[in-house]
């Protein structure tokens, strides 16, 4: 069973968080995807390339120092 888009977009982002400890980093990420609403493309369908410690952590842990 393939994860909703809504996960595989997070799993990106989280991936990102585990691989590279810098918040501008990730917010340079975030800043270059375009918005999501009903024209986007079906990332559901794709499996995301995730680093070891991404695939070995839980699913929704605090990305930041503030949690
Ligand atoms: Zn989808």
């Amino acid at each position: 069973m393939r994860a909703p888009c809504a996960v595989v977009r997070w799993l990106k982002i989280l991936d990102l968080a585990v691989t590279h400890l810098s918040t501008r980093t990730i917010a340079g990420a975030l800043k270059k995807t375009n918005p999501v609403d009903h024209r986007s493309s079906h990332v559901c369908h794709t499996d995301p390339v995730l680093g070891a410690a991404t695939r070995a952590g839980p699913l929704l842990p605090p990305i930041d120092q503030w949690g």
